[in-house]
């Protein structure tokens, strides 16, 4: 039996606002914060206190359903989400239910086989929970943080319309840039600003209908979703095929094994017991204000990559890999200097330099280069000062100590070769010094002709003009075709 997946997404991001969703504490970035320092006595659940709802939060979340071509609703309800759990102060999550903020969209997405619209369900406005930390040695115990409580977070519900992982992971990047371009969330996962969650189900190829599906929770990063959808497929397919039947039930996913494990049994809307909260009037979103949020809309990703493509003449490809990381983009702007450039530029920042910074765990944000410096490089390389394997050379230099270009030029003694007759001397003592490559090359051998590049590349560290080098050596090679070689 051949089977195809049916995957919904839940994507949650924390919104940009400068205070909670219901009280006037401050939003901290928890690696700066003290545990429990931006607290006070709504987000804690003492009683006796009333929440009040945040209008940033709310505008932030009618510009991402705008966005997504969702249709807000007029009046929507806070209701309250009952469970209890120790990072959930007030035994309740105030979220939206019956009435989210907004419903029915749509967003297309690129995948291998052309476009495709992803239906949107809807899209809600919640609080975050705290954070919890468990010791587990010497002594077992966990630490709470309610920094996090309270933060305003928007749920994006999709219809199950995903058929794979690369096309979950597509959605999920894309949100993302779409998030951060209208700057409605920083969306950054190494702060678990955006997480993820996957229904996921499995059906005969072709059928109608829907599987018993499961929902991996909290996945917080790309590689982790395409992952634990890959493997909760197989799983599936698995006991599928053996005859059993797949349970309902949310699981979790542990990254070092690679597995996905039950959590919770099967597990219903009433569990919570969802009522509307008391101490929250109906949120009413008249056109005037859409009106406005619309007017006041950042660009789209579509808008800003199609001025991007016009200004720098760039392909596609390289406008969104420029535009895909905000660091990225105000990096390559700074390195700009000459529209000329621009393509190179590109090509530079996303191809060596992006090299150098993953091999040394290095996110863009984090990149310690100056753009000055990189602009320096570049136009050294393009005026032949320098070529590409010493261009690549000080950049790796560059990276480990921070000096400038000049600097390192003038420590290094790094001066690109062109002069012909030093050249010429060199690759007649690479010949000289290889007799037995010789003799292949001259019973035919041919592709030694590159090998004897690289070893003249090699002797000069780099530093000689490669088009020199070749032409010199295709010269010297021809002549000791003809049996022409000086000795
Ligand atoms: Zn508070």
């Amino acid at each position: 039996m051949d089977y195809e997946a049916v995957i919904g997404l839940e994507v949650h991001a924390e919104l940009s606002t400068r205070t909670k969703m219901f009280c006037a504490c401050t939003v901290t970035d928890p690696a700066k914060s003290e545990p429990n320092s931006a607290v006070c006595p709504v987000c804690l659940g003492l009683p006796g206190t009333l929440p009040v709802i945040n209008r940033q939060a709310v505008e932030l979340g009618l510009r991402v359903a705008l966005a997504l071509g969702c249709t807000p609703l007029p009046r929507s309800i806070f209701a309250r989400k009952n469970y209890f759990y120790p990072d959930l102060p007030k035994g309740y999550q105030i979220s939206q239910y019956e009435t989210p903020l907004a419903v029915n969209g749509k967003f297309t997405i690129r995948t291998v086989a052309g476009e495709k619209v992803i239906r949107i369900r809807r899209v809600h406005l919640e609080e975050d929970t705290g954070k919890l930390t468990h010791i587990t040695q010497p002594q077992a115990y966990s630490l709470v943080d309610l920094n996090r409580a309270g933060v305003p977070l928007l749920e994006i519900v999709s219809e199950p319309d995903l058929c794979n992982p690369a096309e979950a992971r597509a959605y999920a990047v894309k949100l993302q840039q779409l998030l951060r371009a209208i700057e409605a969330s920083s969306a950054d996962m190494e702060k678990g600003q955006i997480r993820f969650e996957a229904n996921i189900s499995l059906r005969p190829r072709g059928s109608q209908l829907l599987g018993t599906r499961t929902e991996i929770k909290n996945l917080n990063s790309f590689r982790s979703m395409e992952r634990a959808i890959t493997y909760e497929m197989q799983r599936q397919q698995e006991v599928l095929l053996s005859g059993g039947l797949v349970e309902q039930q949310t699981v979790g996913w542990n990254e070092d094994t690679g597995v996905t494990f039950p959590q919770r049994g099967k597990e219903e809307a009433h569990d919570y017991r969802y009522f509307p909260d008391p101490d929250l009037p109906p949120l009413v979103v008249d056109s005037a204000w859409l009106d406005r949020i619309r007017r006041e809309m950042p660009d789209l990703p579509e808008e800003r990559i199609r001025q991007f493509q016009q200004k720098y003449s760039v392909p596609l490809e390289l406008a969104e890999q420029i535009l895909a990381d905000p660091w990225l983009e105000q990096f390559f702007l700074g390195c700009t200097s000459d529209i000329l450039l621009a393509e190179e530029t590109a090509r530079w920042l996303i191809g060596p330099l992006a090299g150098e910074l993953n091999a040394r765990g290095i996110g863009w944000e984090a990149n310690p280069l100056a753009p000055t410096n990189m602009a320096d490089l570049l136009a050294r390389l393009q005026t032949g000062s320098i070529n590409q394997p010493m261009a690549k050379q000080l950049l790796k230099w560059m990276l480990d100590t921070g000096k400038n270009p000049e600097e390192i030029i003038a420590r290094e003694g790094m001066v690109q070769v062109s002069d012909v007759d030093s050249l010429k001397t060199t690759i007649q003592a690479v010949l000289h010094a290889h007799p037995a490559e010789v003799s292949a090359y001259r019973k035919g051998k041919v592709s030694l002709a590159q090998w004897f590049f690289g070893q003249v590349m090699a002797d000069t560290r780099g530093q000689a003009d490669p088009k020199i080098v070749k032409m010199l050596l295709d010269e010297l090679l021809t002549a000791l075709m003809g049996g022409q070689l000086s000795d």
